[in-house]
Order: structure tokens, then C-alpha cells, then sequence
């Protein structure tokens, strides 16, 4: 065992792995496997084989073990939502790259636009495998084809990290915000360049086991190929959509995500301080429209994002794609964005309550450092309280049915 195998099978053993696929770019013995719960983890495939200050990179940039929120200079700060330079809602100018996205389609476009425009060589992205439609893999965008070809969200794991373009020279690198702050951290001991960070808000990676219930549940067994599947896109909210043979099923977004690969997230997503995204450049969400109490409606229209710019690199770029046509936008006020995204506002309210009875349950949490967690959650004492004594109670039972 070297420290950073020591390392690595700490963070599986506390149940912290976030399955972003950066150890394996650390240790080429180390593979991105699927466990038997469904979900992406790291497996020695062989002798270990370590770039220099393997052990140290990780200890700093492993989302099992730490995350810090990043203030860039000049920005503003919201305790919820985090660092920013400018909110817009946004949309692609193009309608099928707007009918193909997950909300407005804009990642698409921009990557689209990044690699037409020379801008950068390629992007290190995530789409469904043509070979296995049921399964999602890291890919590598370098042309408008395949920028479309991705479009589209995967609830399902896949360690866009383990890509090995990920940290080339001339990539940019659209992933969810764990795989992205740990793109951020590990910059400068992987590859010179600092890379073009992208990201969305993640309420977190459900197990590949929900998408096979699902197919099943909608009269696709699990031992029949399946041709092709999305998950989101032709439309907003889009369907659940799959096709195996002659037979073709979908099922609405709050019966695919809501009912069924939701409730499947895994541990390290229940215990997320960011799933907005704080260490990327460029942040897209969904900008739903809100009822009377500001509660999502998930009625179908065309896509809008929300997107965030983050860093001033990040501003320029999206100032850049307005300026050339490829995405409109127009104002959007943060603080609706975030009465518009219950489920992060309220993970992050109540994250410490979670991570210190997760801790009290005997179940060390990763550390996390400056996203104003005790202030945001000692707010509301008595919420505390009771999230602090349902995290122990679950945590407790989870490791008795371990053993
Ligand atoms: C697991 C998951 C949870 C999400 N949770 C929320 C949420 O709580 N709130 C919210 O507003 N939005 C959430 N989203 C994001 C949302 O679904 C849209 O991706 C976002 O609105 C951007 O839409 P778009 O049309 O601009 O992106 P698109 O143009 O559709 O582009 C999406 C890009 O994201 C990349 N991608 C897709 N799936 C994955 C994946 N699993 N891992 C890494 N990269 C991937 C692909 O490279 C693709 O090119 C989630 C997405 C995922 C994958
Ligand atoms: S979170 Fe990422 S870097 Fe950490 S152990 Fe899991 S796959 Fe490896």
C-alpha cells in the first residue's frame, strides 16, 4: 500500500466518495469501477503507479476529504447560492441545441461555441455510451456534433475526472460541482494550464440500479438491450425517454427523478456544501418557474438556465458567447433563483447539522471550509436540532445493516 492508496481507501471506508474520478489520474493501477450498490468507486487494477506528490494532491483536492468555497476577488457573495459576478436566465440562440438541453441547452452551445470559435481544443464532458445506452461515460467534445450529441443530464454515475484528456493543455472541463472543485484544487499538479471550469447545481448522482427500476418499471426488463436513452431534453423539463427494439417508454421528470432516481443519491451527495457549483468559471441551473410561494413547476416549455458567472474568466466568457450570438439572456435576481432550488437552499441551511450527527453516528464527514455552514444552520436552532437527531438515527441504522 502507498499513502495515497492508505488515503483513498479511508474515504471509501467513511462512505465519502463522491465517484468524481480524480484518484485514478493520480495512480494509474487505480480504475473508476461500479460497485455492487450502483454506484462509480475507485479499484486497484494494478501495481500502483503514482504521478510525482500523488498522496499530497490528493489530500487537497479529494472531495471525500475536503472542499473549500472560493471567493474571487471582486465578487459578490450570497450565503446560499455563493460567489458571483452576474446572474442571468438564459437560453441557445439555436432551437435544437435549446430542444436538446437539459433546461436552456446553454453548456451545449457554449461548448459548441468554445471549440468553433478556437477558443479551446476540446471539452471533457459526460453523455450517454452508444455501446450500453443504459450506462454514462466521460467523453471528449471536439466538435458542434458531439457538443449535441452530450447535451443532456445523466442521473446516473460517471467520473467525468477519470477522462484522461481531462487535464490536458486546451481542454475545458464541464462536470458536476464536486468534480469540478476537485479540478480546481488539483490544478498545477495536473497538467500547467488552468483549465475552463463549467458546472451545473447537482442535487446529487442517483444509483445506476434506479435507472435499471426504472426501465423495468416502465416494461423494459433489465436483461433486454436497450438502443437508446435519455434522461432530460426535448423539452423542459423533458422526459424520461428509452427504446428498446420496437418498444418505447418515457415517464415525466418528477415520476423518473422525483420518484426514482432522486431517493437513490448516495451518501456523499446528502452531505454536499456545493451543489452550485462555487469552484467552476460558468454555472448553468434550472430556472424554474415558481408558484405563488416561489415552489417549482415543473410544466413543460421551452428550456431556461439559469446561469452564474463566477469568476471574472468566466464573466468575459459568457459576455463573449451574448456578444456573438450564441446565447441570449436577460436579468435574473439571485435571491429567486435560490427560493427556485429548495432542495440545495435547504441542504445547505442544514449541512452541519447533517455532517455533525453523521459524525456523532461514528461516520467522519469530509471537511469543509468557508461556506458559512454554522452561521446558516445555528440560525434556525430547533430545525438543527431535529435534522442533527434524524442524520444520527439514519447513519446508526445504515452502519448496523453493514455489520
Ligand atoms: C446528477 C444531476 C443533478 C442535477 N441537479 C440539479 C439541481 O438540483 N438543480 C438544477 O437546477 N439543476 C440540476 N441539474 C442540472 C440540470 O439538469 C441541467 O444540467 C442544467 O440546467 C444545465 O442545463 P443546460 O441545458 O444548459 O445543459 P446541457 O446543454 O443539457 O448540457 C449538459 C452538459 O452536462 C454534462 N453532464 C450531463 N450529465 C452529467 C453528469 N452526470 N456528470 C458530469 N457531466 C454531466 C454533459 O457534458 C452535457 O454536455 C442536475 C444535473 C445532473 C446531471
Ligand atoms: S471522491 Fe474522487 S478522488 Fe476521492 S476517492 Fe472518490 S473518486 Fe477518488
Amino acid at each position: 500500500m502507498t499513502e495515497l492508496r492508505d488515503r483513498v481507501q479511508d474515504v471509501l471506508a467513511r462512505d465519502a466518495c463522491s465517484g468524481c474520478g480524480l484518484c485514478p489520474r493520480l495512480d494509474r493501477g487505480l480504475e473508476m469501477r461500479l460497485d455492487a450498490a450502483g454506484y462509480v468507486r475507485p479499484v486497484a487494477v494494478g501495481a500502483p503507479a503514482e504521478v510525482p506528490d500523488a498522496a499530497r494532491t490528493f489530500a487537497r483536492s479529494c472531495p471525500g476529504v475536503r472542499v473549500d468555497a472560493q471567493r474571487p476577488a471582486g465578487s459578490q457573495r450570497h450565503p446560499l447560492l455563493g460567489s458571483f459576478f452576474a446572474v442571468w436566465e438564459a437560453w441557445a440562440v439555436d432551437s435544437d441545441i435549446r430542444l436538446a438541453g437539459s433546461s436552456g441547452g446553454v453548456l451545449t452551445a457554449l461548448h459548441a461555441w468554445l471549440i468553433d470559435s478556437g477558443r479551446v481544443a476540446r471539452i471533457a464532458g459526460a453523455a450517454g455510451d452508444a455501446a450500453r445506452p443504459r450506462r454514462s461515460i466521460p467523453v471528449t467534445i471536439t466538435s458542434r456534433e458531439q457538443a449535441l450529441a452530450a447535451a443532456g443530464s445523466r442521473y446516473a454515475p460517471v467520473a467525468a475526472l477519470s477522462n484522461p484528456d481531462a487535464f490536458a493543455a486546451g481542454t475545458a472541463v464541464t462536470a458536476k460541482p464536486c468534480e469540478i472543485a476537485a479540478a480546481r484544487a488539483a490544478q498545477g499538479s495536473l497538467g500547467d494550464e488552468a483549465p475552463l471550469l463549467l458546472s451545473f447545481f447537482c442535487a446529487g448522482t442517483p444509483s445506476q440500479h434506479a435507472t435499471d427500476t426504472l426501465l423495468d418499471g416502465l416494461g423494459i426488463a433489465p436483461d433486454r438491450q436497450v438502443d437508446a436513452l435519455r434522461y432530460r431534453g426535448n423539452g423542459w423539463p423533458g422526459r424520461f425517454a428509452a427504446r428498446s427494439g420496437d418498444t418505447e417508454v418515457s415517464a415525466d421528470y418528477e415520476e423518473s427523478w422525483g420518484s426514482t432516481l432522486g431517493p437513490t443519491t448516495q451518501w456523499r451527495c446528502k452531505v454536499c456544501p456545493d451543489g452550485v457549483g462555487e469552484s467552476a468559471d460558468i454555472v448553468a441551473a434550472d430556472s424554474w418557474v415558481t408558484d405563488e410561494r416561489g415552489y417549482p413547476q415543473f410544466v413543460e416549455e421551452a428550456g431556461v438556465s439559469a446561469l452564474i458567472a463566477r469568476t471574472r474568466r468566466g464573466l468575459e466568457m459568457i459576455e463573449a458567447a451574448i456578444a456573438a450570438g450564441v446565447i441570449a439572456v436577460r436579468p435574473l435576481d439571485i435571491d429567486g433563483l435560490a427560493s427556485a432550488q429548495p432542495l440545495q437552499t435547504a441542504r445547505r441551511r442544514y449541512l452541519l447539522a447533517r455532517l455533525w450527527g453523521s459524525a456523532l453516528a461514528g461516520r467522519r464527514p469530509p471537511q469543509y471550509r468557508g461556506f458559512g455552514l454554522a452561521r446558516l444552520g445555528l440560525a434556525h436552532p430547533r430545525r438543527f436540532a431535529q435534522v442533527l437527531r434524524g442524520t444520527l438515527r439514519r447513519v446508526q441504522a445504515a452502519r448496523g445493516r453493514r455489520g
